[in-house]
């Protein structure tokens, strides 16, 4: 089936008499008639339901959609992107182990990174999502365990050269994981690249209209842990704490996700709420008639924000001169990578000041990627403790302003631009 059809109809088929819709099982346990059933299942000799925090019919059902989606063979859902981003790390990594990673992310994953699980052992070296792989090659050590990329980075827009980023990820024995939250597998399916594990914030498009935070992780199947096994033990080797199973052994390509749930979920306890994935759910239902909307809008207002004089600046690589433009015809479902942009009005940090303050429809709002045009300052909001001159290094200027495209008409949007740049 074509990705229009899974969005609608992945991961459940419901038989004669059962729901159309995907129920919402509001439940923290299941029922079963015999101790012995209870514990095969405790021993995962048996798949079934019995404590939500380890799996529940309704994040299950969400779940295998989003696999089906990006062409994955399990996937997991977790509370927040956070976790999402966490847990794909903390399923491979253990203190002591490094990971190699693109300097350009969405600024909480560099934090958790850069100081929580580098105060839980976990080191991690930045490079650049441009550099050459002699450079990235260059970042690898013996304990190095993955290498982690964001496909369309927030809120810097860079593309990231996934079967560049695979290959070098590959020689070194390693998996490459990467959060596409921003393209969605609507505009990017990152496994038909050598990417191995994909994560999303389906707080962003996924879900798409501000009802949830929440995350995902996929696994493709494709990464072969035993032929690594000296670098993943907690994947090949028996695992004490679950009655001695080797995942890969008893799991074979399930092995990555099986471990996130009865390992992961079963200690840290990060899932969504059963309705929180239901509304995931229905987001992915209309996903692919979004994305493309907010991707061809945020393409038409890049192309008039750049003829604007006030305007000092726009990024955006779906701009016919942008530096990615070969990337994005390979990697991406169209000209246009997502619905977020970046741009600068002349007159710096003050000017885009003046200018968000005076807009009307568009809002100044924390979150990005939904139904509703947004802005944020990054300089005054997510990043207000640096400098000028840290900001610049941390490549964003101060006069960057992250504008992200709605379902609203954008010929409106444009009109409030207008008349937000004309008080600059
Ligand atoms: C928002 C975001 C996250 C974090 O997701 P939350 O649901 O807010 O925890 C991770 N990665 C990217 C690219 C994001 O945009």
């Amino acid at each position: 089936m074509k990705i229009d059809t899974l969005c609608v109809q992945g991961g459940y088929s419901p038989k004669c008499g059962e729901p159309r819709q995907v129920p919402i099982y509001q439940t923290t346990t299941f029922k079963y008639d015999t101790t012995e059933h209870m514990a095969d299942l405790f021993d995962l000799k048996e798949s079934g339901y019995f404590y939500t925090r380890l799996s529940n019919p309704t994040n299950d059902l969400t779940a295998k959609k989003i696999a089906t989606l990006e062409g994955g063979v399990a996937a997991i859902l977790t509370s927040s992107g956070q976790a999402a981003n966490f847990f794909a790390i903390a399923n491979l990594c253990n203190s002591g182990d490094h990971v190699v990673c693109s300097a350009q992310i969405y600024g909480g994953t560099f934090n958790l990174f850069n100081v929580s699980l580098r105060k839980l052992g976990i080191d991690f070296t930045f490079v650049s999502p441009d550099a050459s792989e002699k450079e990235i090659q260059a970042a690898f050590r013996p304990n190095t365990k993955c290498l982690f990329g964001e496909t369309v980075a927030n809120p810097s827009g860079v593309i990231l050269d996934i079967e560049k980023f695979a290959n070098i990820a590959h020689l070194n024995g390693v998996p490459l994981i990467m959060d596409n939250t921003f393209p969605t597998p609507v505009l990017c399916r990152p496994f038909q690249f050598g990417c191995d594990i994909v994560t999303h914030a389906t707080t962003k498009y996924i879900d798409g209209h501000s009802t949830q935070v929440g995350g995902c992780i996929v696994d493709s199947g494709n990464f072969d842990w035993a032929a690594h096994a000296d670098k993943f033990p907690g994947l090949v080797e028996p695992d004490e704490s679950y009655h001695g199973i080797s995942y890969v052994e008893k799991f074979g390509k399930q092995a990555y996700i099986v471990k996130c749930t009865t390992h992961l979920m079963r200690d840290f306890g990060s899932i969504p709420s059963p309705f929180n994935a239901f509304l995931v759910n229905v987001g992915l239902e209309s996903l692919h008639i979004r994305i493309r909307r907010h991707a061809e809008s945020a393409l038409k207002i890049a192309k008039w924000l750049k003829t604007q004089k006030k305007v000092a600046w726009v990024n955006f690589a779906g701009l016919p001169g942008s530096k990615y433009r070969k990337l994005v015809k390979k990697q991406f479902d169209g000209p246009s990578p997502c619905g977020v942009m970046t741009f600068g009005i002349k007159g710096g940090r003050k000017a885009s000041i003046k200018f968000m303050d005076s807009l009307k429809l568009i809002g100044i709002v924390t979150h990005v990627a939904d139904a509703w045009s947004c802005v944020l300052h990054p300089a005054s909001h997510t990043h207000r403790q640096l400098t000028d001159a840290q900001l610049k290094a941390a490549g964003i200027p101060p006069d960057l302003i992250r504008l992200s495209i709605g379902l609203e008409d954008p010929e409106d949007l444009i009109a409030d631009i207008k008349q937000a740049l004309a008080k600059v």
